[in-house]
């Protein structure tokens, strides 16, 4: 604790420069050009990931199994990275898993400092083989509640708000089994 609160007496209190804020920009403080581009794509995602999106949407984590090794692997792929053996088991996940490693983001999106660290991870999920998963939030929990191999569980968006997103899982929370 003491070790941690030195750490953060050490950031200097003002970064050099002139910070831009959006606001500048909507102020016309800064010069700025603004055009609407008109462009037209389609991306496409592969069997694997569009299926996993698809599954996300209707509240569900599906990982798929390597037809070699066996090992389960979410997010799916189309082939298994450890001993390149096709894959084509599709398999349902719990949507609860571990943390296996985490960071706590002092910076904003637009590299700002802020108060409250946003919590960020990589949670292998139940049912899939271990030590590996997907990186996502952490919510309902305070910083210093998040530790590597606590239990959590997927925090959903309402249905009508899921467009098949790895964010349609709001963030992981705190899960200590038996609970819904
Ligand atoms: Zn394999």
């Amino acid at each position: 604790m003491t070790e941690k609160k030195e750490q953060k007496e050490s950031y200097p209190k003002y970064a050099p420069g002139t910070h831009v804020h959006d606001k500048d920009i909507y102020e016309r403080k800064i010069t700025y050009t603004w055009w609407e581009p008109e462009v037209q794509y389609s991306w496409s995602l592969g069997p694997a990931m569009s299926r996993f999106l698809q599954e996300l949407k209707a509240g569900k984590i599906i990982g798929i199994k390597c037809n070699r090794c066996r090992r389960v692997i979410v997010p799916p792929r189309m082939f298994c990275e450890y001993c390149y053996g096709p894959t084509s088991d599709w398999v349902y996940l719990k949507d609860t898993g571990t943390v296996e490693t985490f960071s706590l983001s002092y910076l904003d999106a637009d590299a700002r400092r802020i108060e409250e660290p946003i919590l960020i991870g990589v949670i292998s999920i139940d049912g899939a083989s271990p030590k590996h998963g997907f990186m996502h939030y952490f919510g309902e929990m305070k910083p210093e509640e998040l530790k590597i191999g606590m239990k959590v569980k997927a925090v959903w968006k309402p249905e009508n708000e899921r467009e098949g997103s790895i964010t349609d899982i709001k963030y992981f929370k705190p899960f200590r089994g038996g609970e819904e």
